[in-house]
């Protein structure tokens, strides 16, 4: 068995092994996972300091789950988008499939919380090939982002069955994938793997850091690796209340997410999905953090800030122009108090 496979298998799933590991009531922990899955793998365990730090509110079962009765548990409309069980088509020239159900943790602010992890909803082969098929048929679509759940849990050999025929087709120009493991269990990337990954550029991976001190020595080698193999890296991440919610950790993850040659893409606000409230922070929270790294540092560690809805990304802006009269506009930066006046043309 590879290594990751017997890490993932000796994961925290059950309710007494969980509120044992995390000291918890081991009845509020069986009203969580009743209702959502729970896994936390031996690695991602292992970077719990202590009860309540950044790593463990992005793991740990928590009763205010079940409390948020109010939240939809498909806010985006994935569901009616689908134009089959695994393609979701919202932009005119790119999709996205979604290859897995399972994650190597599952993250308690999931914006798939309603699928992800949950055996009943497994995605099968046949339904992927069948995916695959649409895209065939859809000729405007040139970018094919692979998505679950996580496609890294996958074998490599079923990744490459679905990779090999998406590169055979013609109008398939790029291929992306949204894999979190090089953050939760970094020992998925495996020489194996990047040797098969290489065979089918132009291919991009955006990966899923929410806070520096998930940057580990392993997670570094992982990205590394990825680098290595002439993957150019990006990475999501979601503003969460008193978890990332703070300009000066958001840069130092930005600019940590550099060094191991990943590069800042998008910065979300948490959507109001059905059970992860608690996790919600108001726009200012996201802009404020912009704000903190336009300008004060290296533009590659700014992400966009966006809130994803129904109809696609909207991007979320600082306000750069003050006024603008007569052709006259007053813009100022986030990093410095003067303001310049630009002159539009006639
Ligand atoms: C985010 C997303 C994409 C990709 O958007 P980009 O802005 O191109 O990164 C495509 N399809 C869906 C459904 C998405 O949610
Ligand atoms: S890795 Fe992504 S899909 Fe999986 S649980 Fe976390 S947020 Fe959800």
């Amino acid at each position: 068995m590879e290594s990751w496979r017997r890490i993932l298998a000796e994961s925290l799933s059950e309710p007494e092994e969980i509120a044992h590991a995390l000291k918890m009531d081991v009845e509020d922990v069986k009203s969580v996972t009743d209702i959502y899955p729970v896994r936390i793998n031996p690695y991602y365990l292992s970077l719990i300091k202590e009860k309540g730090d950044t790593i463990w509110k992005q793991c740990a079962p928590d009763l205010r789950e079940l409390e948020d009765l109010a939240g939809n548990a498909d806010p985006l409309d994935e569901e009616n988008q689908s134009r089959n069980k695994v393609v979701i088509h919202r932009y005119p020239d790119r999709v996205l499939l979604m290859v897995s159900n399972q994650c190597a943790m599952y993250c308690r602010f999931c914006t798939r919380k309603r699928r992800v992890g949950d055996s009943k909803k497994n995605i099968q082969p046949a339904e992927v090939m069948q995916g695959i098929d649409y895209i065939r048929k859809h000729k405007e679509i040139r970018d094919v982002i692979v998505s679950g759940g996580d496609p890294f849990l996958l074998s490599d050999e079923i990744l490459e069955k679905y990779l090999k025929a998406l590169r055979a087709i013609p109008h398939v120009e790029i291929i992306r994938i949204g894999t979190r493991t090089p953050c939760v269990l970094p020992q998925r990337i495996t020489k194996k793997l990047c040797r098969m990954l290489k065979k089918y550029h132009p291919l991009y991976i955006n990966t899923h850091f929410e806070h520096p001190s998930e940057i580990t020595a392993e997670s570094s080698k992982a990205c590394e690796m990825l680098a290595d193999a002439g993957i150019p890296l990006g990475n999501q991440s979601v503003v969460l209340k008193d978890l990332n919610d703070d300009p000066l950790v958001m840069k130092e993850l930005f600019q940590k997410l550099l060094k191991i040659r990943v590069k800042p893409y998008y910065l979300y606000l948490c959507d109001p999905v059905k059970g992860i409230k608690h996790f919600r922070t108001g726009i200012e929270k996201g802009l404020a953090i912009i704000r903190a790294v336009k300008g004060y540092t290296s533009g590659m560690a700014t992400p966009q800030f966006v809130v994803d809805s129904s109809a696609g990304k909207i991007p979320l802006v600082p306000q750069y122009i003050i006024e603008n009269t007569d052709n006259v506009l007053k813009l100022q930066s986030t990093f410095s108090d003067r303001v310049v006046e630009y002159i539009e043309v006639e």
